[in-house]
């Protein structure tokens, strides 16, 4: 039997984004905007909001609809000098993390410098075995299929034996489509038919019949001494 695959998005998911970073890249992308497409500031956030609402991802209605070089986009919107300073660390989720038995990968739209960088701020970056960015997706971020057929390309493992973890409920409902456990990481009360289980942050992991069930399936040997 293969191990499971706790496969974790990255901004929201493992970490607060929306404190500091999020405002400060959209900030930096409609700057971009502004400057490439040669439109005023109010014009340039609402087409990148509508991108971010259409596509998962501004980057991707930018390629689509104006031939922007992703490469150029990436590094020219997430150069973020503050970074260390906008990450917002917690002990226990190195803890959290350590726990869980399986392999574990991060599955994110931003770009890989960035999730690095971000995945070592928050002193977990040698918990995964890979980091699968918007780069290793082929530039088809989340909820895009192709986005997740090239990570289960990648991973070589059954989409059973998967579990998404993820603040973004269309990527939970792509990976519900191609057979994957879906954790939705949100706060919001509300649970749609393709979400397993819900949680309002990633601490609270253990606390999943999915946890319980996943967790034990690689050591049925082991002896618990309290039982
Ligand atoms: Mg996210």
């Amino acid at each position: 039997m293969s191990a499971n695959v706790w496969i974790f998005d990255l901004d929201n998911t493992l970490h607060n984004a929306d404190a500091a970073i999020f405002p400060h890249l959209h900030v930096e992308m409609t700057r971009y905007i502004m400057t490439e497409l040669a439109l005023e500031e109010h014009a340039a956030c609402a087409l990148r909001e509508h991108y971010w609402h259409t596509y998962g991802a501004t980057l991707k209605g930018l390629m689509r609809h104006h031939r922007i070089s992703p490469r150029h986009f990436l590094q020219q919107t997430h150069q973020l000098e503050q970074l260390p300073a906008m990450v917002i660390t917690t002990k226990r989720l190195r803890h959290t993390l350590q726990q869980l038995s399986g392999r574990k990968v991060v599955f994110t739209n931003g770009p890989m410098s960035y999730a690095k960088r971000v995945l070592k701020l928050l002193a977990i970056d040698d918990l995964f075995e890979q980091v699968f960015s918007v780069e290793s997706s082929g530039f088809h971020p989340k909820p895009a299929m192709r986005g997740f057929q090239h990570l289960l390309g990648a991973l070589k493992v059954n989409t059973g034996n998967c579990i998404l973890l993820e603040d973004s409920l269309p990527a939970l409902m792509t990976a519900k489509r191609l057979g994957m456990k879906t954790i939705h990481v949100s706060k919001r009360l509300h649970k749609p038919s393709y979400v397993d289980a819900r949680i309002s942050t990633i601490l609270d992991l253990p606390t999943t019949q999915i946890y319980k069930t996943y967790n034990n399936a690689k050591c049925p040997s082991s002896i618990s001494p309290r039982e």
